[in-house]
């Protein structure tokens, strides 16, 4: 199934101009009115509340019913889509776990399926998986999607309804066995009053609006929808939605907390820390990360002090995920552009504290991007209860960044190996090795050493740039000294294979 039509960046639009979305919204109300009046009506005969009706007008009074039903779904579509296409539409955001909103709709699909004689199943992560959504338009995709995947799939068929935690989002799928979609049709599916599937046979039509908003709810979410799909095999719809970084850390007070704050109209502002590299970050700063993200805490609470002084007793969560190197800040109130100078001064704040601590080869603050990207997007989002902000912390790509890095390194003087040693570390300029002997600063020595992915061996010339003594133990007494060595006499050739094996190690 390799066929796929993904999401364009930007944003759709439907083409509807305001006026055509009002004139829709009036139309469809004015004609929600008498339809529900006809149902009523068709009830009341069907009841025989109105006198007796033979089974032949009771047949017929079924098949009006089911059809001002389907009247009635086209309308609400409609004013669904032309209530989410206006401006100031809102996501009423909430903390939620994924797995039980997926739960909540199976037994009523499980038995939608049984009836339709085929098989549906969850293949769910063990763990809760939180995420800020507006549940019941989530839950409005998902109903859709399986909807349709039952719709579209004949008895026998099987249905999977998964979800997938990925490094950065979460992706939910539902895959079915069925009628499939032809190559030239699935660029078309999400577009509205589209449908591709031509079957008279098919018991309930629908108006080919379902995709086009469930791709509209999803890319408000700031995420993707998409479809794999073969004729005949079956198809396979995915939409992924923005990982909570630090989701898996909540406690059920801290989400109840959070879920407070969210159900009052207020605006809630959410920023994520995310350090970039956090392991390479882990093994290069010596500060333990506890003692890290401590200061981390104080220099975002004196931050979030100095900015909002005289703002009353703003509330704000803090939470932190050391593991990871992620953290989050949740608090109300503000305007959006407040934040974005809270989120100037966070990061100016954080990257002084870098400096002063000397680590400044490893950190800088990349910036910030809102989120959900782009202009349409953050329209939208301003009228929604959730912002959401990321600051990235991460290693810049130095000129001579080091990796760690253990391989042998021979020292050779006049020729001859004059000890082996180990590599400590490695860049392009340089490396450090461990040795018993102390060497003078600015020494010249020559060294041999393998890279291990590139399998090859390095010859060079270098300067001995610093020497450090390393503290002995009672169980190794011996004395070991960690040598900066320069290289000073690195050939073209040996450069750019020693650039090739560095690539291989940044992520
Ligand atoms: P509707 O279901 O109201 O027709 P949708 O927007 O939900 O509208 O779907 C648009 C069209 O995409 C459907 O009419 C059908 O042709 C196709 N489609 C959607 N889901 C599936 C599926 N799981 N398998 C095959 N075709 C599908």
């Amino acid at each position: 199934m390799e066929r796929k039509t993904k999401k364009k960046k930007g944003g759709m639009s439907f083409g509807f101009s305001q006026v055509d979305t009002e004139f829709m919204s009036v139309f469809s109300h004015e004609l929600r009115t008498p339809l529900a009046i006809l149902k009523q009506l068709v009830i009341l005969l069907y009841d025989e509340t109105l006198g007796p009706v033979n089974d032949r007008q009771r047949e017929a009074l079924v098949k009006m019913r089911h059809n001002v039903d389907r009247v009635k779904e086209c309308i609400d579509k409609l004013l669904d889509i032309a209530r989410i296409e206006r401006k100031g539409f809102e996501l009423r955001y909430a903390l939620v776990n994924l797995n039980q909103l997926l739960l909540d709709t199976k037994d009523y699909f499980t038995q939608q399926a049984d009836e339709k004689k085929m098989t549906i199943s969850y293949h769910l992560p063990h763990e809760e998986v939180n995420v800020f959504v507006d549940a019941q338009r989530i839950q409005q995709v998902v109903s859709n999607l399986v909807g349709n995947a039952i719709k579209f799939t004949e008895s026998g068929g099987r249905i999977r309804v998964e979800l997938a935690i990925l490094e950065d989002k979460l992706r939910v799928g539902i895959v079915d066995t069925g009628l499939g979609i032809a190559e030239a049709d699935l660029p078309k599916v999400f577009e509205k009053f589209i449908q591709v599937t031509r079957r008279q046979d098919l018991e309930q039509k629908g108006v080919g609006l379902g995709l086009a908003i469930a791709k509209e709810l999803v890319e408000r979410h700031g995420g993707e929808v998409w479809v794999e799909s073969q004729l005949g095999v079956g198809s396979r719809f995915y939409f992924t939605l923005p990982r909570f970084y630090t989701a898996d850390l909540l406690t059920d007070n801290l989400k109840k907390n959070i879920n407070e704050l969210l159900a009052q109209k207020k605006t809630v502002h959410l920023i994520n820390l995310l350090i970039v590299n956090y392991e390479q970050f882990r093994r290069r700063v010596s500060a333990r990360p506890q003692k890290i993200t401590e200061n981390l805490k104080t220099i975002i609470d004196a931050a979030f002090r100095e900015f909002f002084k005289g703002g009353g007793k703003k509330r704000h969560i803090f939470i932190m995920d050391t593991r990871e190197g992620r953290y989050s800040l949740l608090f109300q109130g503000s305007t959006g552009e407040r934040i974005e100078e809270f989120c100037a001064l966070l990061s100016e704040k954080i990257k002084s504290y870098f400096v002063a601590k000397k680590i400044e080869n490893v950190f800088i603050a990349l910036g910030i991007v809102s989120y959900p990207e782009g202009e349409a997007a953050r329209e939208v989002a301003s009228s929604a209860n959730l912002k959401i902000k990321e600051i990235y912390i991460g290693a810049e790509m130095r000129q001579h960044k080091r990796i760690l890095y253990k391989t042998g390194l021979q020292i050779i003087i006049d020729g001859n190996v004059k000890e082996l040693c180990q590599t400590a570390d490695l860049s392009k300029g340089g490396l450090c090795f461990i040795s018993h002997n102390s060497w003078e600063i600015d020494t010249k020595i020559r060294v041999r050493f393998h890279l291990l992915k590139k399998k090859a061996a390095i010859e060079t010339e270098g300067r001995v740039a610093w020497v450090v003594r390393m503290a002995s133990s009672a169980q190794d007494p011996i004395s070991r000294y960690r040598i900066g060595l320069e290289f000073t006499g690195l050939p073209d050739k040996d450069r750019q294979l020693l650039e090739k094996e560095l690539k291989l190690y940044y992520e």
